[in-house]
């Protein structure tokens, strides 16, 4: 029998679901499919709280297509090989899958249409993860935009027209479920025999409070208020659909549409300038002599640099996988300008701590505050941790919380002064930059 096949991947729900939507409607039947994949999975440690969300949420869609009749595949390898042993179970028509556009996922992707397309089987793609892609919004000479308020303001006006009305239309893919394949249930392999221990981090509702979105502009700045979505988990692997959180964004609060266009625009810059993945957006900022002090470092990792704002933010990261985006911004820029230590340490950091890791808008965050991306706060503007402090944790809440021996004699004296530290940094920044600009 002909099939179609859908590749979850970082989309993994039923509903509006653009690939899923497509694939069900195509006239096959449809055989979900999602891929442990080893070439990632090897690089992880055996206790990755992403891993065991990832398996909590097949188990789940197991539940849903196993009361359709159906069953998701769950296969362990590499792509590639995986791929190979699907092809020859089965009479494949077409692969349906959304696009993902980090750099290796992109070459995963055009190995796999290049397999497929040797077999006669066609490999199609949609957008899904954003609202737009590549260059849909660009400059009007059609480069793409490296700053964002222009960048937001056409993404809003295309957002807008009649004739893009798509890129915020729901897909409604939970509507032809009963297009999925008859299959009697399949096992899904067990995070242990994948090397994997199962996690118990808590993860955040993928539901939001209505009035939360309302007020966002108002208490997303301060970090020991519940005053941000908590969706990035969900938006990293799909467990929402962001157009109708952009829909709902859009009706309820301004301030909060533009965090999901920073998102957009992050996903952009990856896409349109690779490079970002390894080096500075900005290439004068990679002759920048950092100091790379690794006891420094592992103070900074372990939360005990005597700053609390910073510990604070390094210890809510280490315990719950999630950190406040103001004190994402304070610790990214300590480390870099403070510590002087490369961005590429912290972000290869919050990679494998954060929950809602996603590289582009990580590295988008990173670059910002080392002063070398796109948007890039200018370099002489060093944040003052304690003036951070003093403004978005007036009354020590959140350091109290994170840092309970705060102003005792255990807590360490501050590692770094911050004058000094702060003429260092601008020393060292000015003369890369003249050596840059030569
Ligand atoms: P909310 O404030 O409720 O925002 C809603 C959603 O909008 C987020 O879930 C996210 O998808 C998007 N968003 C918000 N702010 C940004 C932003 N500045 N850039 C891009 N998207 C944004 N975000 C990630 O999703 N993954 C990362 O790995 C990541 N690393 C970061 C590293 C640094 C150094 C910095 C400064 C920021 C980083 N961010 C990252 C952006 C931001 O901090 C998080 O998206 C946000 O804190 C997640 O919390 P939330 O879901 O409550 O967000």
């Amino acid at each position: 029998m002909k099939i179609n096949c859908f590749w979850f991947r970082r989309d993994l729900r039923l509903i509006d679901n653009v690939g899923l939507y497509h694939a069900l409607g195509a006239g096959l039947p449809v055989l979900p499919i999602f891929i442990f994949d080893k070439t990632i999975l090897d690089k992880l440690p055996a206790q990755d709280a992403r891993v065991s969300f990832i398996h909590r949420t097949l188990n789940e869609l197991q539940v849903q297509l196993i009361e359709l009749g159906s069953s998701l595949v769950v296969m362990y390898g590499t792509p590639s090989a995986v791929w190979e042993q699907l092809m020859e179970r089965y009479d494949i028509h077409t692969i349906f899958t959304n696009k993902d556009y980090e750099p290796y996922a992109k070459t995963r992707d055009a190995a796999i249409q290049q397999l497929a397309s040797s077999k006669g089987i066609t490999f199609q793609t949609y957008k899904d993860q954003v609202i737009f892609e590549g260059l849909e919004v660009a400059k009007d000479d059609g480069t793409p935009y490296t700053v964002f308020t222009p960048y937001s303001k056409k993404w809003k006006k295309l957002a807008n027209l009649e004739t893009s009305k798509d890129s915020l239309q729901s897909f409604p893919s939970e509507l032809r479920l009963r297009s999925f394949i008859n299959l009697s249930p399949q096992a899904i392999p067990t995070l242990e025999s994948m090397n994997f221990d199962n996690s118990f981090l808590p993860i955040p509702e993928r539901t939001v409070k209505q009035s939360l979105i309302k007020k966002y502009d108002e208490t997303r700045n301060f970090p020991a208020q519940l005053g941000t979505s908590r969706l990035g988990i969900h938006f990293r692997f799909g467990t929402i659909s962001i157009r109708e959180k952009a829909r709902k964004a859009d009706e309820l609060n301004e301030t909060f549409l533009n965090e999901l266009i920073w998102r957009d625009f992050y996903a952009m810059i990856l896409g349109n300038f690779p490079h970002v993945a390894q080096q500075a957006f900005r290439k004068e900022y990679d002759t920048i002599e950092w100091e790379n002090n690794e006891a420094h470092f592992k103070r900074w990792c372990e939360g005990t640099t005597g700053y609390p704002i910073v510990d604070a933010g390094m210890r809510e990261l280490n315990t719950t996988g999630f950190m406040h985006n103001r004190v994402r911004m304070i610790t990214a820029s300590f480390l870099t300008k403070h510590l002087l230590i490369d961005w590429r340490w912290g972000e290869a950091y919050f990679a494998e701590k954060l929950l809602d890791f996603d590289l582009a808008s990580n590295n988008g965050g990173w670059q910002w505050a080392a002063g070398s991306g796109t948007d890039a706060a200018p370099y002489f503007r060093i944040f003052n941790p304690q003036a951070q402090q003093e403004k978005f944790d007036k009354n020590f809440e959140y350091i109290k919380k994170w840092v309970p021996e705060y102003k005792s004699a255990t807590y360490p004296k501050p590692i770094v002064e911050h004058t000094l530290a702060r003429e260092k940094c601008l020393a060292t920044y000015k003369s890369a930059l003249a050596k840059g600009k030569a």
